[in-house]
């Protein structure tokens, strides 16, 4: 199995809360025609290959060559594409589609203005909107729109409005992913609390099966690798089965990049199962337990909140047995009594 992703460009027109652009020292720049036709001939050699995504640390659509990479290779595997949308234009869509592509899929973390201003770095939701639907209304068989969601602590109380939200739009296959430190380069835990899992586990399903070409044609160990410390070889200048090979070994040994340590990205586990009771499953188990407790927490909200309204209907059950009892008592036939005499006659 070998996943292909290739980076059209690192630049971004915005900074999203959950992608640490900052920590970036690598350099930043767009892959040119020549690195892409060199990368794409030696990676076409390859067998079998299960998709080739047009993604990494930049916003994909920014390189104005896209559309010409994409259909270099769409007729070889399954492509997509991974976009903010905000610079999607009619142009652009009529290109993509030419071009054979799959799938689009799109970050939209948010259903209102405000919850997606916060998460995207300030883009309007009205005009990312119109984009998007316009995307959709153009979306024939051969190509597929898709959302993904990063699961935030500000997007995770919403994961329903959100879902509903994406529907209305004509997106029904969306990703929720849990969000991650990528790579352990964001470290905010007002926006991600995912815990790391336990030390020294050496094992990246994520590494094993993608192959993550940078713009430069440097393939790094993987789109987190901000710093370009996990190089292990350049698709330019080397051959590929060179390549594939320290892949292997890297496998063989354990993957320990220094970024790999305090990687959570639950993806790197995965392909194979996790073996019961060992500390990693207990991690797992660990990320599962946490939403049980939000969920402990919501339904404590609610049993209190039933027994203040049970204590408010007793009490008012009880204040008006006790009127009634008090218009029946004998003050109330004295009183009664009384206003019947003075009404009488004299
Ligand atoms: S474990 Fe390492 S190689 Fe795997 S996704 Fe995390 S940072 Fe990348």
């Amino acid at each position: 199995m070998m996943f292909v992703e290739i980076e059209a460009t690192n630049q971004c027109n915005t900074h999203c809360i959950h992608c640490p652009r900052e920590a970036i020292t690598r350099p930043i720049g767009m892959m040119s025609w020549e690195a892409f036709e060199i990368i794409a001939d030696k990676i076409l050699t390859q067998p079998v290959i299960s998709s080739i995504d047009f993604a990494g640390m930049g916003e994909p659509l920014l390189n104005p060559l896209l559309s010409r990479f994409i259909a270099q290779v769409s007729s070889y595997a399954p492509t997509y594409i991974t976009t903010n949308a905000s610079v999607l234009s009619p142009v652009k869509i009529t290109q993509l589609l030419e071009s054979g592509l799959q799938n689009v899929i799109v970050s939209l973390s948010g259903h209102n203005d405000a919850l997606f201003r916060s998460m995207s770095g300030g883009l309007a939701l009205q005009k990312v909107e119109a984009q998007v639907r316009q995307l959709v209304a153009s979306a024939t068989e051969q190509m597929a729109v898709l959302a993904n969601v990063s699961l935030t602590l500000q997007t995770t109380p919403y994961v329903m409005e959100i879902k509903n939200y994406l529907n209305s739009l004509g997106i029904e296959s969306i990703f929720f992913s849990k969000c991650h430190n990528r790579g352990g380069y964001l470290n905010d835990s007002q926006i991600c609390d995912t815990p790391v899992p336990p030390k020294g586990a050496g094992r990246c399903d994520i590494f094993a099966n993608t192959l993550f070409v940078a713009w430069t044609g440097e393939v790094l160990a993987c789109c987190h690798d901000l710093e370009g410390k996990g190089q292990i070889g350049n698709l330019v200048t080397e051959d590929i089965d060179v390549i594939l090979e320290r892949k292997r070994n890297i496998i063989q040994n354990g993957v320990k990049f220094p970024m790999c340590e305090n990687c959570n990205d639950i993806y790197r586990f995965s392909q194979d199962a996790t073996p019961d009771n060992s500390p990693l499953a207990e991690w797992i188990y660990s990320l599962y337990a946490n939403e049980d407790a939000r969920a402990v927490k919501l339904i404590e909200t609610i049993r209190q909140r039933d027994a203040r309204i049970y204590d408010l209907e007793q009490r008012e059950k009880a204040l008006k047995e006790e009127v009634a009892g008090f218009k029946n008592g004998r003050l109330m036939r004295l009183l009664l009594g009384l206003q019947n005499w003075l009404r009488k006659p004299g």
